[in-house]
């Protein structure tokens, strides 16, 4: 297969159209094209007037060697990669030593999908319930204010991104191809083909639902288990004469004991009660940065027309989502974070009288409103030192200020821009409608948020304004407070994937501070899941 990148067309170019430019581009004749698949295809917005789509190709040729030869020194002609993906090997038969996975978010999912495609039969352990249960008890929270501290937004089966935009791109830098074996696992489970091959690929939460049981079929069929309202409240930790420290297995809080001398941490970032365990226990674990701030609607409408002009509407294009940073005076950076185009706001706590907001959408993300957190960075150095889990008390700290804020009913505490500019607190809102449920109470940011992130986030929405027209409007809505953005902690491990400190436990995906999004924690499951066979299998399996 022959690679072809940056290959332009118009947005509005005919289906013949493709093959003919790559013909063209590569100067072959017709003939000699025997296969074309789209590896991906982006867009590019910058001139509003003449909007092109960005291919990238894989190419059958009757003649490949000589058209290479003949392109040599093209940087956007080469090989296709090879992206199959290879397990790292197989458990032998009636292997017994059975891994544990705690946590089924998108990083233990993988990692037990992966450990049961390798024949090692591993155990998932759920604190939550299965998913279609605890859709019910989320939208049970949204409607009516009660909150399941063990089966919500961030707990339960398919972690916290079941109920979200299912956003699945990521920065990470990704030489084995381990995200194309994620995007095709979900595939298989369900998900819309195209996220093979759209540069920014999103399911959206109802298909999530669906996956998310596909995969636990999958993984039973293999051999894998899962156990679900399986809290995990201890470790099992050996320590020996010289103070090496092995994992044994894990405790959960009926009683029930698990022995296991592989053990993959995957609990999300909100396991606030695990972290503590984790410290008590003396796990390896440190205070890393994050970011706190707000969720901010605006009409989809508008930022369709402001990044698309007159192609907003485009089916191919979809939904506009944006990316804005901007850097402040105080020295603290302001950025949008988790853009959910033509989505809603969700109430995404997990501990009763604490209130946190985020961001979901459906596959067709045709809601009214656009709504993105717009954060500010924070430090333990700068804004939290005090151990390892100060970062945890902090988020306590302002996720109350908003629950009080709010009433004390989960209601989040609402403001317009335009009040937030004028520096007075809101007693009504415009025309653009929260989203937010079970509902908004007007009030001001100052009483949950910190005096620095109000006045960078002051200074940083007339700077958004400049880079998207309309994002200052004074009927824009706020409603906070955004504390989950990645985890406070980080559960340190080393080369080999264990704990700095704790043999046998492998820290991984979010709540370790390895990953931030769906796809980098599916992607450090699925590494993490090699990691762990490797060990298992001991030195016959190649690094
Ligand atoms: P999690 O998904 O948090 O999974 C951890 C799991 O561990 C949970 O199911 C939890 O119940 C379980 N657990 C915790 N403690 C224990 C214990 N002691 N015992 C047993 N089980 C335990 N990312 C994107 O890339 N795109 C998006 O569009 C997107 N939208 C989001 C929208 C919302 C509303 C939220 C909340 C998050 C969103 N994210 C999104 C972030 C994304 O969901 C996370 O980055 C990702 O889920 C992290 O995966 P994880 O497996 O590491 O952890």
């Amino acid at each position: 297969m022959l690679r072809l990148t940056e290959l332009r067309l118009p947005l509005d170019h005919s289906e013949p159209a493709l093959r003919a430019a790559a013909v063209a581009r590569l100067g072959i004749a017709d003939a000699d094209l025997l296969d074309l698949q789209i590896f991906r295809r982006g867009y590019d917005a910058r001139r509003k007037n003449a909007i092109q789509l960005v291919y990238t190709l894989d190419l059958a040729l009757r003649n490949e060697a000589t058209v290479l030869r003949r392109h040599q020194g093209d940087r956007h002609v080469g090989a296709a990669p090879d992206t199959t993906y290879r397990p790292v090997g197989h458990a032998p038969a009636g292997f017994a030593r059975r891994p544990l996975v705690i946590g089924a978010g998108p990083c233990g999912l993988l990692a037990t999908l992966l450990l049961a495609q390798m024949g090692f039969r591993p155990i998932i352990l759920e604190r939550g319930k299965v998913v279609r249960e605890r859709t019910k008890d989320t939208w049970g929270f949204w409607r009516r204010s009660e909150l399941h501290p063990e089966s919500n937004v961030q707990f339960g089966e398919g972690g916290a991104g079941t109920f979200s935009d299912g956003k699945l791109y990521s920065q990470i830098s990704d030489p084995e191809h381990h995200g194309r074996k994620v995007l095709e696992e979900f595939v298989k489970a369900g998900a819309p083909e195209e996220i093979l091959y759209v540069s920014k690929p999103h399911i959206g939460t109802f298909r999530l639902v669906t996956m998310v049981e596909h995969m636990r079929r999958t993984i039973e069929s293999l051999g894998g288990e899962y156990r679900f309202g399986s809290r995990v409240t201890d470790l099992l930790i050996d320590t020996a004469p010289d103070g090496a420290r092995q994992v044994r297995g894990a405790a959960l809080a009926d009683g029930t004991v698990l022995e296991s001398d592989h053990v993959v941490l995957a609990v999300g970032h909100s396991a606030r009660d695990t972290f503590e365990m984790l410290e008590r226990r003396g796990v390896y674990v440190e205070a890393k940065p994050f970011s706190i701030g707000v969720r901010i609607e605006h009409p989809q409408r508008m930022v369709n027309e402001c990044r698309f002009g007159p192609a907003a509407g485009n089916k191919l294009l979809g939904a506009a989502d944006y990316r804005l940073v901007h850097h402040c005076r105080n020295g603290r950076t302001v950025y949008s974070f988790c853009m959910c185009p033509g989505g809603r706001v969700v109430a995404a706590a997990s501990e009763p009288g604490r209130l946190v907001t985020n961001g979901m959408s459906q596959y067709q993300r045709d809601e009214r409103n656009a709504n993105s957190a717009i954060v500010v960075g924070i430090t333990p150095e700068q804004d939290f030192p005090g151990g390892p889990l100060a970062g945890i008390a902090l988020q306590r700290q302002l996720e109350e200020a908003a629950f009080r804020a709010g009433g004390g009913n989960y209601h989040a505490p609402a403001q317009t821009v335009g009040d937030f500019l004028a520096g007075r607190p809101s007693t009504a809102l415009g025309e653009v409608m929260p989203s937010y449920m079970p509902g908004v109470t007007p009030a001001a940011l100052e009483d949950f948020l910190p005096d620095e992130a109000v006045a960078a986030i002051r200074e940083a929405l007339p700077a958004f304004d400049r880079q998207l027209r309309g994002f200052a409007r004074g009927d824009g809505v706020m409603t906070g407070v955004e504390t989950r953005t990645s985890s406070p902690v980080r559960v340190k491990r080393g080369e080999d994937r264990q704990s700095l400190n704790t043999r046998g436990l492998f820290p991984a995906g979010e709540g370790a501070g390895y990953a931030g999004g769906i796809l980098s924690a599916a992607v450090d499951g699925i590494k993490t899941a090699e990691a762990v066979a490797r060990s298992l299998l001991g030195a016959s399996v190649p690094a």
